[in-house]
């Protein structure tokens, strides 16, 4: 058994704790949050601003293929941790994860930016392929979409819910959770806190998102907009390759419709800004015109880890570990990625 010390309970961190508290380790976990719960301000992790899209395919529009096999193997992963989630805590799997398919969208007019979109999605033919869809076709799936649209299904892809699984991580878990802490230095064997106390462990691991010691990581802002949409009637995740506003539009219990995501080379946390908003909800409405009638809960904004390459790193020294850099895909790769780590780091 081996003594772990996490700096971090974001997406990596709490999947660091529940994997290694599984199979025996003794874990604690440093984070300057007051509790496991949901949060909706922004200020934390990334992975509750995140929509939580597991989209290994559609995410080729923006990645290399070597992301989306992490993806499909973490899809595989996600799994696996829902009913053991579900196991825990009593909770349906799917009220964890669901494992159905996303659309892609496109209007008549936008056919040169669905064409690139599908050309990218041809890069990778092992992840899979879109299913072109007929009028009658995309009506059935999703009856609230504007009438002419040009949709593909892609079989497979899914969606995690964060403000459940983040929560249900730590909740279910028995590491030692260290709310209110801030580290402030990761080294071998050790974790220093602000207050200055020393965690000294077998292997300590940087999993601080943006706050991590990683060279040149960088905060990449992302805006997203809660929408009460009762009436609505959404299945599964949408993205609309639109010409100008790429837009995704994910359903969550309760009505609700997160609507994202801007993408700006900019560390700054402020507020959503009224440009984004407008351009958002304007993509989002004409795709799907009944969300006109919504009512906007609140807008978010966080800060996505990335680094020069925007792929992910991990980086493994005798008694360290830095996982960082996830990017807009720590969902969707999360699992592969520490799998990998902790097989490295021989923690098995
Ligand atoms: C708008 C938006 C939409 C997104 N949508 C998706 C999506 O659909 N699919 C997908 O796969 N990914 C998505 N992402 C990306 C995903 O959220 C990130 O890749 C992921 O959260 C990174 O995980 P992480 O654990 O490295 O960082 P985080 O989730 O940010 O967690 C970092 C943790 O470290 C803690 N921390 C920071 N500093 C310290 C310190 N000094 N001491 C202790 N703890 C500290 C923080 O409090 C936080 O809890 C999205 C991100 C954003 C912003």
């Amino acid at each position: 058994m081996a003594r772990v010390a996490i700096a971090g309970a974001g997406v990596v961190g709490r999947l660091l704790a529940w994997t290694l508290s599984r199979r025996g380790h003794a874990v604690t976990v440093f984070d300057p949050a007051p509790g496991a719960g949901p949060a909706a301000d922004g200020k934390g992790a990334a992975g509750f601003t995140a929509a939580g899209m597991l989209s290994p395919l559609a995410e080729l529009e923006h990645a290399p293929p070597e992301i989306a096999r992490l993806g499909l193997r973490s899809l595989g992963l996600w799994r696996q941790i829902a009913a053991e989630l579900s196991q825990a805590t009593g909770e349906a799997a799917c009220a964890f994860a669901r494992f159905d398919d996303s659309l892609l969208l496109a209007h008549p007019g936008d056919g040169g930016a669905a064409a690139r979109v599908l050309a990218r999605l041809a890069l990778a033919p092992d992840i899979g392929a879109p299913e072109a869809l007929n009028t009658q076709a995309l009506a059935a799936l999703e009856p609230s979409l504007a009438p002419g649209l040009n949709g593909w299904r892609l079989a497979g892809e899914g969606q995690v819910f964060p403000q459940r699984v983040l929560p249900a991580l730590a909740e279910a878990c028995p590491a030692s959770w260290r709310w209110g802490e801030r580290v402030e230095s990761v080294g071998p064997g050790c974790v220093l806190t602000v207050s200055g106390e020393r965690c000294a462990c077998d292997l300590a691991i940087d999993a601080r998102g943006v706050g991590a010691a990683l060279a040149n990581l960088r905060g990449v802002r992302g805006e997203v907009l809660w929408l009460y949409a009762p009436g609505v009637a959404l299945n599964r995740p949408l993205r609309l390759m639109h010409a100008r506003h790429r837009v995704y539009v994910v359903p969550r219990p309760g009505d609700v419709v997160v609507v994202g995501a801007s993408e700006i080379e900019s560390a700054d946390r402020s507020p959503v800004s009224v440009r984004t908003a407008f351009e958002l909800m304007g993509a989002a409405v004409s795709a799907i015109p009944a969300l006109a009638e919504a009512r906007v809960l609140h807008m978010e904004t966080n800060l996505r880890p990335a680094l020069p390459d925007n792929l992910p790193r991990v980086e493994l020294t005798d008694g360290l570990l830095r996982v960082g850099g996830l990017f807009r895909h720590g969902w969707l790769i999360a699992p592969a990625l520490i799998e990998d780590a902790l097989a490295a780091a021989a923690l098995h």
